[in-house]
């Protein structure tokens, strides 16, 4: 497989300010041998090696920043589930930490999407409750993004439903994550599946619109750079992006499909060395063109709740035309891009100068704002980010992998009701993981449940010692009132 180069990894590695030492490459070329070996003979619907999903998979990681023992596990996230491989060997072979992201990817794996609105949310609560480790989120969703790129090989009927489980479940979380460059790839990726037709308009609205624009911004960005040098601004970079095709749909809907009325479809994005040369920058586009006064932002003063930093402004072009231009620092852009993964990425390269000198910079720009005082600890991070979703709730399966959400210290009867009214009312028994339990055990997150249900049953009194959810007591009590009427009735009647 001569496209498979186990360098491209580490090139983008390196690109990301992330370049392999001696152990982190032998280590991914360890994993890549062993995912390999034990995909061997197994094909795609697409028809390629099964080991090409994998390795794209890692791929991705590697560029988001991530570090070489969460690659090794992107390399192998398939192999407990797909193939032989037992715990024990992976463990032998690449030590507990990799296993356990491993381990936490397939337990992911499980979760399906029903499109019920409610549980969306649950799903999303889930996934964070679950993944109990960034890297495991991060594992997840690059190789939820490979397959929504490899989305054309599925069959029709399940190609919409896989899409707009992206577009509400992992999209929304790369996002809350900070990670908008993931977030724009998986909802891109996603959809032309979920709303064929709206995709169809918005890439033709957007298309003849660019034809117009993209000469205009030529003209402003040969101007903007000349300034800039003639002003001894060091520019890092400058260039110009496109909106993300749904995003850009997104919006539209907000300003009734007028395409006119949305400012930032295609913005210059300039990268300059420090936060003063920021508003110099701001500066000197300000003296070149006239700028839409309310629309001159500073989010460097004041962040963005995620903790996005940039100067925004727009401006009237010379042909009469309008264009955004967005103004940043380096490290700014990685926030910006990578969100939470960027900080990741540097703090796994300490002994590197440049990566520093980041990480104090992170640690001044925390004290700004709560969120990035998360960013700057993962784990802490993740402790928030759970607290925040999570609260006080449990997340069990059926056993058809439906995610269902109940208050802590939950009973298989509050499960059952949950499900449906007749079979809580008529639930014997219970199986928790496989097991047959007793139907007063406090069910745990990630349970297994399967209610037995006993024809003719009914609800016991005793249940309701142990249920936590109003509904099930609602049921119980309804049962007993009516029962215990008709009870009178029958004795008076009979007296
Ligand atoms: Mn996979």
């Amino acid at each position: 497989m001569e496209h498979l180069k186990v360098e491209t990894i580490f090139e983008l590695m390196a690109e990301q300010g992330n370049a392999p030492s001696r152990e982190d490459k032998d280590l991914i070329i360890k994993a890549y041998l062993f995912a390999e070996k034990a995909h061997e003979g197994q094909k795609r619907q697409s028809g390629d090696p099964y080991f090409l999903h994998v390795f794209e998979t890692a791929k991705n990681l590697a560029r988001y920043g991530m570090d070489a023992s969460t690659i090794a596990a992107g390399l192998m996230h398939d192999t407990i589930e797909d193939c032989d491989v037992s715990e024990e060997t992976m463990e032998q072979e690449f030590g507990k930490d990799i296993l356990f992201m491993v381990n936490g990817v397939t337990k992911l794996g499980k979760l399906k999407y029903r499109g019920r609105e409610r549980h969306v949310e649950s799903l999303r609560k889930f996934f964070v409750a679950m993944a109990e480790d960034f890297r495991v989120i991060m594992i997840k969703l690059s190789d939820r993004l490979h397959n929504l790129q490899t989305l054309q090989y599925v069959k029709p009927e399940k190609q919409k439903r896989i899409a707009l489980e992206a577009l509400e479940v992992y999209a929304p979380l790369a996002a809350r994550l900070g990670i908008a460059k993931l977030k724009g790839e998986l909802e891109d990726a996603a959809f032309p599946f979920a709303y064929p037709k709206e995709y169809a308009k918005v890439k033709e609205m957007l298309r003849s619109k660019t034809e117009i624009r993209t000469g205009q911004l030529e003209k402003i960005k040969d101007s903007l750079e000349e300034a800039i040098k003639k002003q001894n601004v060091p520019l890092v970079k400058l260039s110009a992006r496109t909106k993300h095709l749904y995003s850009l749909w997104r919006k539209l809907e907000r300003y009734n499909d007028d395409i006119e009325k949305i400012h930032d479809i295609m913005a210059l994005r300039v990268i300059v060395p420090t936060v003063e040369d920021c508003y110099r920058v701001l500066g000197i586009v300000h003296s070149l063109w006239k700028p839409l006064p309310e629309r001159i932002k500073d989010y460097i003063a004041l962040p963005k709740l995620n903790g996005y930093q940039s100067l925004h402004t727009t401006i009237f072009t010379k042909e009469g035309g309008i264009a955004e231009i967005q103004i940043r620092t380096p490290e700014m852009h990685g926030i910006a891009e990578y969100g939470i993964a960027s900080h990741y990425a540097y703090k796994q390269s300490e002994e590197n100068n440049v990566s520093h000198n980041v990480a104090q910079k992170f640690a001044w720009i925390a004290q700004l704002h709560e969120l990035q005082k998360a960013i700057n600890n993962p784990t802490k991070f993740m402790e928030n980010l759970k607290m925040d979703f999570f609260q006080d709730r449990i997340f069990v399966f059926t056993p058809k992998a439906d995610v269902i959400d109940l208050p802590e210290d939950s009973s298989p009867v509050d499960f059952a009701y949950a499900i449906h009214s007749d079979i809580g009312d008529q639930a014997g028994s219970v199986k928790i993981n496989g097991k047959m339990s007793p139907m007063n055990t406090k069910l745990k997150n990630g349970d297994i449940v399967e209610i037995i249900i006993k024809k003719g049953g009914h609800p016991s009194s005793k249940w309701l010692d142990h249920t936590k959810t109003a509904l099930a007591r609602k049921h119980i009590r309804q049962y007993l009132d009516e029962n215990s009427l008709l009870n009178k009735y029958l004795f008076n009647r009979f007296k």
